[in-house]
């Protein structure tokens, strides 16, 4: 950072004109809090009580025995509220919110993480809140849209283009347009118009602060790598902050889908398949036709299933600071079930991509090496991709006698 906003080449605000003072406002609240020094302390004191900060960092001990090489920890962010790192995001937003005065907030979702993450701070804080949603995912994403409906938000269904991630956002935009000044936009990961970019990898931050002093408190020194998912790259850029300027080895995983030769991934920095372009507010490696379609994506991961990629880890890359690599659905379902089996944790299918490459690249590890990784959400959540993909008889049963019908 920063040329007006730019990460090297990459980030900007590509925004309609109309929005010019609604940004430049919410960029001073930020610089303003970013100065005070009791903004931060009080982010956390919230996320003490409300969540489950800070979260432990658990030698995973039995893995380790296995691969025969070096130490294993991970860090525990499934153990937040709502269950992932995505809370702290929109906890910082929501303090951003109550400095700026503003009584309501929108948000688009996907999957639903975010919409449910964004609903939880608006009930906490008293906020009227919206979610765009694509028809699509609405029906994909019944238990959130219960959830985020229950929470008092109200859930509009996108029936415009494909009805899916893309609309949402275009339908999010024309509302913060035509409400800018009642309303705040809460990007729930690290891209988008700058400064949205700095400011969630800024909330997210307090992830690598607490890992870096709770690895050398238990192995009296840095960590030799740390492996993150990347969807956005919200994760992986707060936990990667802790070491950026340490002699330690940054390994952000994107979703290799069917593999990244396939053409069906979403791999933005870890292929040779996206291009750099300007969509959704912003310009960085997009996964989109010579014509500047956006690309249909694929992972078994509906979080980290995106076109885009957080700027600022794409300026990483340039500068060689961050490796990028890919897993595959397969070796994420096979990472799933072994880190499950052997260690009783559940992670999500997004941070299972940190697993399965940490897994692969073991064989490769000195023995004294210390490997973080970070796990981003519990998988609780992906139950029915989860018993999809083993091929579960009895919970297919059970879906069925319940739901009456599949979910699919
Ligand atoms: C949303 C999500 C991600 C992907 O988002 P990033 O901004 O790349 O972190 C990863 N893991 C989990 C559990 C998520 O919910």
């Amino acid at each position: 950072m920063t040329r007006d906003g730019y990460y090297g080449p990459y980030g900007g605000q590509f925004l309609p004109e109309i929005l010019t003072a609604t940004i430049r406002e919410l960029e001073r609240t930020f610089k303003d809090a970013q100065a005070d020094p009791e903004f931060f302390a009080e982010y956390g004191r919230i996320l003490s009580t409300y969540s489950c900060r800070p979260t432990p960092l658990t030698p995973a001990d039995n893995l380790s025995r296995r691969f025969g090489r070096g130490r294993i920890f991970v860090k525990r962010e499934d153990l937040n509220h709502t269950g992932s790192h995505k809370l702290n995001n929109v906890i910082g937003q929501g303090l951003l919110v109550q400095r700026m005065g503003k009584k309501r907030v929108i948000a688009e979702t996907g999957a639903g993480q975010h919409g449910v993450a964004t609903a939880t701070m608006a009930a906490r804080f008293g906020l009227e809140c919206t979610i765009y949603m694509g028809e699509v995912d609405v029906e994909r994403q019944r238990p959130n849209v219960f959830w985020m409906e229950r929470l008092g938000a109200k859930v509009v269904s996108v029936t415009t283009g494909t009805r899916i991630l893309k609309d949402a956002i275009n339908e999010a935009l024309r509302d913060w347009v035509s409400n800018m000044d009642s309303t705040h936009y809460v990007l729930g990961t690290a891209c988008g118009p700058h400064p949205f970019p700095s400011m969630v990898a800024w909330f997210q931050s307090i992830v690598g602060r607490e890992v870096r002093a709770q690895v050398i408190e238990e192995c009296g020194k840095l960590p030799t790598r740390v492996y993150a998912c990347v969807g956005g790259g919200s994760n992986a850029l707060g936990i990667f902050q802790g070491f950026l300027d340490d002699p330690v080895e940054l390994v952000g995983v994107e979703a290799g889908g069917e593999g990244v030769r396939s053409g069906r991934h979403a791999s933005r920095l870890a292929s040779a398949d996206a291009s750099i372009g300007v969509a959704q507010g912003y310009k960085t490696f997009f996964l989109q036709t010579d014509e500047g379609q956006m690309r249909q994506t694929h992972s078994v991961a509906a979080g980290l299933d995106y076109i885009g990629v957080s700027p600022i880890l794409a300026d990483l890359r340039d500068r060689k600071r961050v490796r990028f690599e890919s897993a595959t659905d397969l070796e994420v379902m096979e990472a799933l079930a072994l880190t499950v089996k052997t260690e009783g944790l559940i992670p999500a299918l997004e941070s299972a991509h940190a697993f399965a490459r940490a897994f692969t690249e073991a064989p490769t590890w000195g023995s004294d090496d210390v490997v973080v990784i970070n796990q981003s959400g519990r998988g609780d959540k992906d139950i029915f991709t989860i018993a999809d993909a083993f091929a579960d008889p009895a919970w297919r049963s059970f879906i069925v006698t319940k739901a009456g019908g599949g979910h699919a």
